[in-house]
């Protein structure tokens, strides 16, 4: 806490204990008194109690609030409830709100390294992503990033591997992409825009209405237990995996910048607490209720689930490299954006392989485990 806040604030906790007059029980609540009080709004871009994401939103801004014993009064918008979804980032660079709740690859428009700060094509795990962020110099990147807009983000959540959407009809080679409309966002939707695709970037609240009128063929969303309360499979019945766009998209707390740099260090490090905690207990959510939303939806909804095959899928990775191909030339910082994250995903990666990846394929086949 900066020295000055600390006086003011003790000031006025001695002058409150004084004016109430009650003697020692008041005056032993002062040292509380004493911090600063701070009012925040969080915009987010999420419906209210929508699941995973809205809630996920919800539980940090009450945590956080919980964490300060109420000391840091938050306030939470909903999509729509004050702003828009896609007017969070104005709302909280301008200053007009402290901090939103998103995805910041909603924000590639502004800049295209926003997009790794959620996730691009063959990018990286939850567990890849926040050893990139944490350890390889993504934060630092990301600070840097942010800045630039007058924000300060900070991990908050993370859907894990996303579905890769939901198709009228079934797509067995690259051709059978071209002409599609499909809601995908970020720089996935640059991928499907290079193999022909119409990609157009949708709100979730606004998805389903459009998938049923025609407007779009397809889309995706996140994963069962997020695609079946969409009720996505009422208008498209295959569901195709693996998701070669988001796979770990994290979510952000997106700070107005001046806030942040007014915050003691103490209060950071609450922010910082309660973002982590979530970031870590939104993972947990979507692995507990993916799978039994998976079996519901094929067992209840006749849906049919369908792998990418390889010819798919080698056209993806082409269009995914000449997207960031041309990311690159957009910035310097574009460029060192891309190459920290390149290298993060070639070291990691090399060691998911051996770690992860080789010790789960084994254990499901001995144990007999399939989809
Ligand atoms: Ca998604």
């Amino acid at each position: 806490m900066k020295r000055r806040d600390f006086m003011t604030g003790a000031a006025a906790g001695t002058a409150a204990a004084v004016a109430a007059g009650s003697g020692l029980a008041q005056a032993q609540k002062a040292p509380a008194m004493m911090k600063k009080r701070i009012e925040m709004a969080i915009v987010t871009t999420w419906p209210r109690d929508f699941p995973g994401l809205g809630t996920g939103a919800q539980r940090f801004a009450k945590r956080l609030q919980d964490m300060s014993d109420g000391r840091i009064k938050v306030s939470y918008f909903a999509a729509g409830e004050r702003v828009g979804a896609f007017d969070s980032f104005d709302e909280v660079a301008s200053g007009n709100a402290q901090a939103y709740h998103a995805a910041d690859y909603y924000w590639k428009g502004k800049h295209p390294g926003w997009a790794y700060f959620t996730s691009v094509p063959f990018g990286l795990t939850y567990t890849e992503f926040n050893a990139w962020i944490r350890f390889g110099g993504g934060q630092q990147l990301w600070d840097e990033l942010a800045a630039g807009f007058g924000l300060k983000g900070v991990m908050c959540g993370n859907t894990g591997v996303q579905m890769g959407g939901w198709f009228r009809k079934e797509i067995n080679s690259p051709d059978d992409l071209k002409g599609l409309k499909m809601r995908i966002p970020g720089l996935g939707g640059d991928v499907m825009a290079k193999l022909g695709a119409s990609p157009v970037s949708l709100p979730g609240g606004q998805i389903y209405e459009n998938l049923v009128s025609g407007a779009i063929d397809a889309t995706e969303w996140v994963g069962p237990w997020n695609d079946e309360f969409m009720k996505f499979y009422e208008a498209a019945k295959y569901y195709y995996y693996p998701g070669m766009h988001e796979p770990g998209s994290m979510l952000s707390v997106g700070l107005n910048k001046k806030f942040w740099d007014s915050l003691s260090k103490a209060d950071q490090t609450l922010v910082e607490a309660a973002a982590a905690m979530e970031n870590d207990v939104m993972m947990a959510e979507y692995n507990a209720k993916n799978g039994a939303a998976l079996a519901r939806l094929t067992r209840d909804q006749g849906v049919q689930v369908r792998k990418f095959n390889d010819d798919v899928y080698d056209a993806f990775g082409k269009a995914a490299e000449e997207v960031f191909a041309g990311v690159v030339t957009h910035s310097p910082l574009a460029k060192r954006i891309h190459e920290s994250f390149d290298k993060a995903r070639r070291e990691i990666g090399a060691w998911s392989n051996l770690a992860d990846q080789a010790f789960v394929a084994q254990r499901n086949r001995v144990l007999g485990v399939s989809s």
